[in-house]
């Protein structure tokens, strides 16, 4: 298929093939005929998928397709969006494809002063993309009136869920018409996402682009059993200049952020740290320099990394294992955009091989071993530490040496698998 079998209106058309896009990806091939023919949407779908063109360019279909008289007036089309990077992103999508068309975007979002945006506002918008606080304040404050919106979307609903905006997402949806299309979007749909689905969307078409349990398998997966102390060493040799050309890497504290971002600095990496402590200003500086390739190490926490599409990433390097297997899934989702190969690699300490195994049950299959690395666990010499209780596990594992005993149990696996995969 190709974009002109979508019927889109010809100044969109012109603008996603100026932007070289040829073929619709498999969400926009699903989503944008149902989208136009009206139906209301429910879409597990990774950020990556080509996602954002599937919802915005039938909205932007649907507004250009409008008498101008009426465009910019009222508030037609709402978009709900977890985070400040996320809801830029957005608009940044939303002013590619719509230059052609003068639809007019703007994004809201909290951590920054409200007076311009109120300007901005108050001058016409077409469609608002909105992180909840935000918009929750100037619809209070009467700035924003949600009574004409013809369309509304929830992006990364799981997401909204984890940061707890559920509560203001209903008050938002419950302030717009009761007819209207509403579209939900969202990486994994667990049972909260489901019954939110329910009493949002009318009748929706479902649409599932990548399984839910499997990663896109244009990622390639790669495990380092590694010693904690070792990770740093080995982190030095996996970025190798010529070995990789940007990695997004992911650290589990926001100070165990900065420490390695500091670490890979001073080894003369070009590399930042970006987290829910940095200042807006500074996260958008580094997130800039990223993108610009002026950096090519960028080392993030979750929270703060869910959401921002960089195209050209060819790593995702998980330096501490991520705790659910759901955030795997999001992490290694980061690589591997619109096409390209990715390489995930994670750093996997004896401590954290309970949290490897979750994860290989969830995607159904072992994640090969790398088993030519330098700092290697010898099967000869492992020792399994278990984390003596939960409370300790959520630590981080600080197993001393010391109380780390023999079972035996992790040697024979590893060595099944490194039978396997060698
Ligand atoms: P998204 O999942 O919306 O974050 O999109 C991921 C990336 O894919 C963005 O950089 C888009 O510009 C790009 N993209 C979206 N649709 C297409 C397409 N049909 N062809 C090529 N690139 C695309």
């Amino acid at each position: 298929m190709n974009f002109n079998a979508l019927k889109l209106h010809p100044l969109i058309l012109r603008a996603v093939q100026e932007d070289g896009y040829n073929t619709p990806t498999p969400i926009q091939a699903q989503a944008i005929p149902a989208l136009m023919d009206g139906h209301d949407l429910l879409g597990s779908a990774q950020t990556g998928t080509g996602k954002t063109a599937a919802f915005a360019l039938p909205m932007i279909h649907r507004l250009a397709g409008m008498p101008n008289k009426g465009r910019g007036k009222v508030i037609s089309g709402l978009v709900l969006a977890p985070t400040r990077e996320l809801a830029l992103q957005i608009k940044e999508n939303f002013d590619r494809y719509d230059r052609k068309t003068h639809v007019k975007a703007l994004a809201i979002y909290g951590g920054t002063s409200k007076h311009n945006q109120i300007v901005k506002i108050k001058r016409g918008v077409d469609v608002l993309i909105a992180t909840p606080g935000r918009l929750l304040d100037l619809m209070q404050m009467r700035v924003v009136k949600l009574d004409h919106v013809l369309m509304a979307v929830l992006d990364e609903a799981d997401q909204m869920l984890d940061m707890g905006f559920i509560d203001d997402v209903k008050k938002i949806m419950n302030a717009l018409p009761k007819t209207r299309q509403t579209m939900l979007f969202s990486a994994t749909v667990p049972k909260p996402i489901e019954s939110l689905a329910r009493t949002l969307l009318n009748d929706p078409v479902r649409i599932e682009v990548t399984p839910q349990n499997e990663p896109v398998d244009t990622i390639k997966q790669e495990v380092f059993m590694v010693k904690r102390e070792d990770k740093k060493a080995l982190l030095m040799d996996v970025l190798k200049p010529g070995e990789f050309e940007s990695a997004l890497i992911f650290a589990r504290t926001k100070r165990g952020a900065d420490h390695l971002a500091h670490y890979l600095h001073k080894k003369g990496l070009q590399s930042g740290a970006y987290h829910g402590d940095k200042s807006q200003r500074e996260r958008e500086r580094v997130l800039n320099a990223f993108k610009a390739k002026k950096m090519n190490v960028l080392i993030a926490t979750d929270v703060a990394a869910r959401g921002i599409d960089i195209s050209a990433l060819s790593h995702v390097i998980n330096y501490d294992m991520p705790e659910t297997k759901e955030t795997y899934i999001h992490r290694i989702g980061r690589t591997a955009r619109a096409g390209k190969l990715g390489q995930a690699f994670s750093f996997c300490s004896l401590e954290e091989r309970h949290l490897l195994k979750a994860i290989e049950k969830h995607v159904g299959f072992k994640i090969p071993l790398n088993l030519s690395h330098n700092f290697l666990i010898p099967a000869s010499r492992q020792t399994a530490s278990k984390p003596a209780n939960k409370s300790r596990a959520k630590k981080g594992y600080q197993a001393s040496s010391k109380k780390k005993k023999k079972t035996g149990q992790f040697h024979r696996s590893y060595k099944e698998r490194a039978h396997k995969y060698a």
